[in-house]
């Protein structure tokens, strides 16, 4: 098992300055791997992240949200093709970094939407992922589709809802690396409890972030971690665990805005970060110790 961390956590500037910072730091807090946001794939180059990963020891993910003009599911064709464009840079430049998973909100655009998701809005966003999903199937990269609140997306905010469209994706595309990607922030809000969840994405569960109630100091909220490990253990998951954290003092300008993150919660991310890697591999210890016996 992979325990990992955000690059929000270190930098707003995903350029190669902002990403050898993130990556630095990461390892030192003793992670094992980086998920870099793809806000900007121009940026920075794949050849030069994978370079400093493997030198700092890190395996390498990446996420992003995609933005109304590049709305997988929408009904314009243009939009939609937009969209999978960048999703297929995005896979590109995450196989040449040497990454594994491309997760978050790809399916839709992250933002909130003012009525429910149709029937061609579902097509529309199975055909593109299963485009993603072919182009990573041949480069060995897994796509992982982020379940998250009402307030990012329209049409994934539950794990059953994320089991039901990875079946239906998974078969579109013939083949098998479309997973359901859990965050415990945004489950603590939409699902009735998060121990069950987990259980029901069962096998599709192929990626998960760790966030507190408030995106800021695991512990320090309300989400029931207690649940959600027992769960992971129980299920016997051994994919990525990548903390994700969120400040007004590092701030991406465009993520900032999508995510609502206005408040300042905490200003050293080194700390903040060693703390959530103490967290998490104790929680996993915990749960590990019960299931050997
Ligand atoms: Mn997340």
């Amino acid at each position: 098992m992979q325990i990992g961390c955000h690059g929000s956590v270190w930098t707003g500037r995903f350029d190669d300055d902002g990403l050898r910072d993130a990556i630095e730091r990461t390892a030192a807090a003793g992670f094992d791997l980086i998920e870099i946001p793809l806000m900007d794939t121009g940026l920075a180059d794949p050849a030069v992240v994978r370079g400093r990963a493997e030198a700092a020891g890190l395996a390498v993910t990446a996420s992003l949200g995609l933005s109304e003009d590049t709305d997988i599911s929408s009904e314009h064709a243009d939009v939609h093709a937009a969209g999978v464009a960048r999703l297929l840079d995005c896979v590109e430049f995450l196989a040449e970094a040497g990454g594994t998973h491309l997760v978050g909100v790809i399916y839709c655009a992250m933002g909130k939407y003012t009525a429910p998701a149709r029937e061609l809005n579902w097509q529309r966003s199975a055909d593109g992922i299963a485009r993603v999903a072919q182009r990573g199937q041949e480069l060995g990269v897994r796509v992982g589709l982020e379940v998250v609140n009402r307030y990012e997306s329209n049409m994934l905010n539950t794990g059953r809802q994320a089991s039901e469209f990875v079946d239906r994706v998974r078969e579109h595309a013939g083949t098998d690396n479309v997973d359901v990607h859990l965050d415990t922030y945004h489950m603590n809000i939409e699902e009735p409890d998060m121990f069950f969840p987990v259980l029901d994405a069962g096998d599709r569960l192929g990626y998960v972030h760790i966030g507190e109630s408030h995106r800021g100091y695991l512990g320090s909220g309300t989400v029931d971690f207690d649940s959600f490990f027992r769960a992971l253990g129980r299920l016997g998951y051994d994919g990525p665990v990548v903390f994700e954290s969120f400040s007004s003092v590092v701030v991406h300008p465009q993520m900032s805005s999508m995510l609502a993150i206005w408040r300042n919660l905490w200003s050293d991310g080194d700390d903040l970060a060693a703390h959530a890697n103490r967290f998490i591999r104790g929680r996993l210890a915990a749960v590990g110790s019960i299931a050997e016996h």
